[in-house]
């Protein structure tokens, strides 16, 4: 349920409220707008006396929350969430462009194409570490060795950094070297896995699973949301369909339907949504004009070669053709990239 305060109502008396409903066991989550303050509780009803809540002074009204995704949904909160990672905002007028290669396979291919992404206009570094490959005999990541590579690409570069998490034994890892810690679409159900990235301070990627509802994805929000980490980026990086031409079907009609059930922003992965070099200029533009947030981008110095995910990824060259002309279409839509 929400709390609404009014808009008189002092810090002391959003804080008894707090308090009260703690002592009732549901958990607060206050959002402090411009106006009022409104404050979500999320527990167990049948322990609440409402009046005992209406009494309480500051309080103008108490309204359920109707969708199950209480913390992720646009009930609680209306305006949109805009995400700081250092100087980067995600969610606000600028499209954001994260790029890199799926892997980080050496430091040297791996800086060169940091230090290519960032004269592009790329302002997040991507790259898998730990990567959640079909088969136990593909090449797995670097680990750790691969974290430190990409810290170091930051170092030169500036950029930030984000990179996936595949087990809930690394997230304290993950979490020392990432600027944003990804969990995969594989992943996306991993309820522990949820939880435990939840429980740190680093904003998250949320990659929608490979069959998830809309639905299912925001309740994954919810639960990292409801551990206390709000900094959630949702990715759409499509679905199974019965389509094989590409290697999934993106489904650019999550983003409205997200905007207008979710106050978190959406980003799109073309490069995992068509498995398809030549598709991703295409789709990174339908993206931008239905309304994405920002794209993430496989970009590697050399795709033949590539450990894994050559075929849809970019050349540098190419990626940085590619965002010029995205300009034209994040104008179109009044914002900037
Ligand atoms: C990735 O970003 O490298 C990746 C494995 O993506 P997804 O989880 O969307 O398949
Ligand atoms: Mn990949």
């Amino acid at each position: 349920m929400i709390i609404i305060m009014d808009q008189h109502a002092s810090r002391e008396n959003i804080d008894d409220v707090q308090k009260k409903l703690s002592e009732l066991g549901f958990r607060t989550h206050p959002i402090f707008g411009e106006v009022k303050t409104v404050i979500g509780a999320i527990g167990d009803k049948r322990h609440l006396n409402t009046q005992e809540i209406y009494t309480l002074p500051g309080v103008e009204n108490i309204v359920p929350i109707m969708k199950p995704y209480k913390l992720a949904g646009r009930e609680l909160k209306q305006v949109p969430t805009v995400i700081n990672v250092g100087d980067v905002q995600i969610g606000g007028n600028k499209v954001v462009v994260m790029a890199g290669p799926c892997a980080i396979e050496n430091e040297k291919s791996y800086i060169d194409t940091a230090k290519k992404v960032k004269e592009a206009g790329a302002e997040i570094l991507r790259g898998g570490a730990f990567k959640p490959r079909t088969s136990p005999y593909d090449f797995q990541g670097l680990e750790e060795d691969g974290l430190k590579i990409m810290a170091e690409a930051r170092d030169i570069t500036g950029l930030k950094l984000v990179t996936e998490v595949v087990d809930t034994r690394d997230v304290d890892l993950v979490a020392s070297y990432a600027d944003i810690i990804q969990i995969g679409a594989r992943n996306m159900q991993n309820f522990r896995l949820l939880k435990e990235v939840g429980m740190h301070k680093k904003p998250v990627l949320l990659k929608r699973g490979l069959s998830a509802k809309i639905e299912e994805w925001l309740m994954a929000a919810e639960y990292i949301i409801s551990e206390g980490n709000e900094d959630v980026i949702l990715c759409e990086r499509g679905i199974r369909t019965f389509e094989t031409a590409t290697r999934n079907t993106i489904d650019l009609s999550a983003i409205p339907v997200v905007k207008e059930l979710s106050h978190l922003p959406i980003i799109v992965d073309p490069s995992h949504a068509t498995g398809t070099w030549k598709y991703v200029s295409a789709l990174s533009k339908g993206a931008i004009a239905t309304g994405a947030d920002g794209l993430i981008i496989e970009v590697h110095s050399d795709p033949n070669c590539a450990l894994c995910d050559g075929p849809q990824s970019l050349r540098p060259s190419k990626f940085s053709q590619i965002m010029s002309e995205l300009s034209h279409v994040a104008n179109a839509v009044e914002r900037t990239i």
